[in-house]
């Protein structure tokens, strides 16, 4: 295990209000990191916050096992035969997703909201390994990407040919007016300061430009329910968590124009599973994953119904926000 310096946070650095503890004793949910960490829900713009949390020069070390970048580990013919099983149980159950809306649902988010909107210009912020980059610029979309991490900018650029900055999206100095979509994907969570990312977003948004964001919802059915092994905590690399409420004002805060802010079930699924392991310390049988797959489905499914009657209790946040054309 690797160690990491965190520093108190006591105060809310988007709003300086003070906060109420929400979550403690959260641990690195991919075991790498010792050590635990904490939220603090501010009491008055809502927003959750690590506290204490790595300082910048430090927050790399959270970074350098990711688990984007690492292989699942393991019996391969079980991890096959587990693969197989789950493509099976997608297949099967795709005819219901169809008919109760998740498909339509799980197709919306997998273009970010896009597929209907006139094809332009757009930056992805956050752009990971490039899959999304990939996708837009297969349906006519002018894309390019940014990221912290340098070697999947390297990827998108290789594997697709597609331009990725690498850095802070504010340090980038990217020309004012030349975007007609942003997206952030799972990515204003793990910024020190999500204002001054939307706030730069608007610059380089052409009037009338649209941002797409999603991030993991603090007041989903399975943070309530998972507690301090939800995976959407992910300590420390989430820096700052979210409710519809909470990320809406901060988008008009920052001057956009809000134009859609709800939740979405489609893929939670997996954070069903991961957050169910991390409570049950890992290391499960492979018919105890099974069962789990199952499990998990079920669960988002319940999730996805639970909308009608607890609305913004999904998975995920996504707002949908308009640079004013004026
Ligand atoms: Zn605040």
């Amino acid at each position: 295990m690797n160690s990491i310096t965190s520093e108190a946070r006591p105060i809310c650095d988007l709003c300086h209000s003070t906060g109420e503890l929400a979550q403690s004793e959260i641990t690195d949910p991919d075991g790498n990191l010792s050590g635990s960490w904490g939220f603090q829900r501010c009491t008055a713009c809502g927003v959750y916050w690590l506290d204490p949390a790595p300082p910048p020069h430090e927050i790399w070390k959270a970074y350098a096992t990711y688990h984007t970048h690492t292989r699942k580990s393991g019996n391969k013919v079980a991890r096959a035969a587990l693969s197989l099983i789950h493509r099976l149980i997608k297949l099967c159950l795709l005819p219901l997703w169809v008919v109760n809306g998740m498909k339509r649902e799980a197709d919306y988010l997998r273009f970010m909201t896009l597929a209907d909107e006139p094809v332009g210009v757009l930056l992805d912020v956050g752009c990971g390994g490039g899959r999304l980059l990939n996708r837009m610029q297969k349906r006519g979309w002018q894309v390019e990407g940014i990221d912290f991490d340098e070697k999947a900018c390297e990827k998108v650029t290789k594997r697709y040919g597609i331009r990725a900055h690498v850095g802070d999206l504010a340090q980038c100095n990217l020309a004012a007016d030349s975007f007609d979509v942003i997206c952030m994907s799972q990515t204003i969570e793990h910024l020190y300061d999500p204002m001054t990312t939307l706030r730069e977003c608007l610059r380089i948004l052409k009037p009338g430009g649209l941002l797409v964001m999603t991030t993991p919802n603090a007041q989903s059915l399975g943070a309530g329910e998972f507690g301090k092994f939800w995976r959407g905590w992910e300590a420390p690399r989430h820096l700052h968590l979210f409710t519809v409420k909470s990320l809406e004002q901060l988008t008009r805060q920052s001057g956009f124009d809000v134009t859609n802010a709800d939740t979405y079930s489609a893929g939670s699924a997996v954070v069903y599973r991961v957050s169910r392991t991390n409570q049950r310390g890992g290391n499960l049988s492979w018919l105890e994953e099974l069962g789990m797959l199952i499990w998990s489905y079920r669960r988002e499914l319940q999730e996805y119904r639970a909308q009608n009657t607890h609305p913004h209790t999904g998975q995920n946040v996504l707002i949908r926000a308009r640079k004013p054309a004026h």
